[in-house]
């Protein structure tokens, strides 16, 4: 990752760090040459995926969307955040890793 303040190429990650809903990890950065530091952000990509709704019309997947409707599913059950956001996390890993460009709501 180039330094963004003098573009130097050569930094070292001194801290990492998930967001509570572990979708997003925070990496702070030390750059070698100016010994400044600066943050980047890693998350999963799953912008190809489609997904295909019980009446057969496919809309884009959104992350937001899914998480309500598993967290409306969940309601009132004795399940915790953490497993949501664990499911939800799996989820995308598979989506990633398969390349699977088409999911069913099902
Ligand atoms: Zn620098």
């Amino acid at each position: 990752m180039k330094c963004p303040f003098c573009r130097g190429k050569n930094d070292r990650v001194v801290d990492t760090r998930a967001s509570d809903d572990g979708f997003v990890v925070r990496r702070r950065r030390l750059c070698l040459s100016c010994l400044k530091k600066f943050t980047t952000y890693e998350r999963i990509e799953v912008t190809n995926v489609r997904v295909i709704k019980r009446d057969g019309t496919r809309v884009p997947f959104d992350r937001a969307k899914l998480r309500q409707g598993i967290e409306r599913a969940c309601w009132k059950r004795p399940i915790s955040e953490g497993q949501i956001s664990a499911l939800l996390a799996e989820l995308e890993t598979r989506m990633e890793s398969e390349a699977e460009t088409e999911v069913r709501t099902e």
